[in-house]
C-alpha cells in the first residue's frame, strides 16, 4: 500500500439511451466507501463489497470529485511535487466527462486550471512560469495535439537527456500567462483529438490523452536573484484508452499487434501501478510509451490519483474495472 496513490471509483447515472432502453441498474454504493453488485429487482447484494479510498455515486458531480480526489494533488503539484491524475474505465463509462466535463459541468482539467490561477493570485510573493503540452498515444505512436497542421501526424520520439530524464522530442510546449489562454489551448487540443478520432472509428477509445502542465516558481525578489531556489513540477492529467482494450487475450487480426497486447501502454500501466502500490523495488517503466513518459510523475515522491469510472449497467466490464482499481491500492 502506498500513501501516494489515491484510488476512487465513480459510477455514472444512466444516460438517455439506457433510460430509453429501460436498462437495469446492477450496482450500488455500500457503506464505508464501497461498491457492490446488486440484483436489479430485489436490490440484494450479489458480491462482497469492493472497497476504495473514495467512492462516488450517481448523484456526485464533477465538483465533488474534484474536491475529494483532485484538489489535494493539484496543491501538491503547486508545492513542487510531480503528480498524475488518471481516468480509467471502459468506453462510455465517463472518463472524458470526468476529466474534461462540459459547459454546464467543467471536469477535473478545467477545475484544476481555475484552482492553479487562483492560487497564483493568492500568492503574490512567488512568481510562476507555466507551460503546457498536450499529446496523444495511439498504437504506441505519440502525436502532438498542439502541433500546427503541417506537423500533425508525425510520430514523436521518447528520448533521455544526459541526466537520465525522459522527454518527448519536439513536443510543443506553450508558455501560458492567463487562465483564458490555457483554456483556449486545451480546447484546441481537444478539437485535434476529436478530428483524428472521427477519421478513425475506434481511435478515441484506444488512445491515451496526456494534458501536461509544467509549473515553475520561485520567491519574488528585488535585485540580484541568482541564488533563489526554483521549484519545478509536472502535473499530468490523463484520459486513458477504454479499459476493454487492456486485456491480453481476445485480440484478433489487426488488433493483434506487439505481442498480443490490444493496448500495450494500458496493460503496462496496470502493471506499473500495482508494482508501485506493492512497493516493489523494480518497476517496469520502460515497457511502454505511456509509462516511460510518466515515469518521473509516478512513484517516488510523486502523487497519483486514479479515478476509475464504471457504468451502472455493465456487469463483467464493471467487475473488471473494479479488480483493476483494487490492484492499484
Ligand atoms: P468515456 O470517455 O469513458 O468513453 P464519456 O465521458 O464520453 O465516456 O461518457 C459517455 C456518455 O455518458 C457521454 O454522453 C457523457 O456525457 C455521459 N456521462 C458520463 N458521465 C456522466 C455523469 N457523471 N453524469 C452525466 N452524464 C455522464
Ligand atoms: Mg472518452
Amino acid at each position: 500500500m502506498s500513501d501516494n496513490i489515491l484510488v476512487g471509483v465513480r459510477i455514472r447515472p444512466l444516460i438517455p439511451r439506457e433510460v430509453n432502453e429501460a436498462s437495469a441498474v446492477h450496482w450500488k454504493i455500500g457503506d464505508g466507501e464501497s461498491i457492490l453488485q446488486i440484483d436489479p429487482s430485489s436490490r440484494r447484494s450479489l458480491c462482497s463489497p469492493y472497497k476504495f479510498d473514495r467512492v462516488f455515486g450517481m448523484d456526485c458531480n464533477n465538483e465533488d470529485i474534484y474536491c475529494s480526489i483532485a484538489e489535494g494533488i493539484i496543491e501538491s503539484a503547486l508545492a513542487g511535487f510531480n503528480a498524475t491524475i488518471f481516468a480509467y474505465g471502459q468506453t462510455s463509462s465517463g472518463k472524458t466527462y470526468t476529466m474534461m466535463g462540459d459547459k454546464q459541468e467543467p471536469g477535473i482539467i478545467p477545475l484544476a486550471i481555475r484552482n492553479i490561477f487562483q492560487s497564483i493570485e493568492n500568492n503574490p510573493d512567488r512568481e510562476y512560469l507555466i507551460r503546457v503540452s498536450y499529446m496523444e498515444i495511439y498504437n504506441e505512436t505519440i502525436t502532438d495535439l498542439l502541433a500546427s497542421r503541417d506537423q500533425k501526424g508525425k510520430g514523436l520520439a521518447v528520448r533521455e537527456d544526459i541526466s537520465g530524464n525522459v522527454y518527448v522530442a519536439d513536443l510543443k510546449e506553450e508558455c501560458i500567462n492567463s487562465e483564458e489562454m490555457l483554456l483556449a489551448i486545451m480546447k484546441k487540443g481537444n478539437k485535434n483529438r476529436h478530428v483524428a478520432a472521427s477519421n478513425m472509428n475506434d481511435r478515441s477509445s484506444r488512445s491515451h490523452a496526456i494534458f501536461r502542465l509544467i509549473l515553475e516558481s520561485r520567491e519574488r525578489s528585488e535585485g540580484d536573484d541568482s541564488d533563489v531556489a526554483v521549484t519545478v513540477s509536472h502535473l499530468n492529467l490523463v484520459d486513458l484508452a477504454g479499459s476493454e482494450n487492456a486485456s491480453q487475450t481476445g485480440a484478433t487480426g489487426d488488433r493483434l499487434k506487439e505481442g498480443g497486447f490490444i493496448n500495450k501502454s494500458l496493460f503496462m500501466l496496470g502493471r506499473v501501478i500495482s508494482q508501485l502500490s506493492e512497493g516493489e523495488q523494480f518497476v517496469n517503466f520502460r515497457d511502454s510509451k505511456l509509462t516511460r513518459i510518466l515515469q518521473l510523475s509516478l512513484g517516488g515522491n510523486a502523487k497519483t490519483a486514479v479515478v476509475c469510472t464504471v457504468t451502472p449497467v455493465g456487469i463483467e466490464q464493471t467487475h473488471s474495472t473494479l479488480r483493476f482499481a483494487s490492484r492499484a491500492k
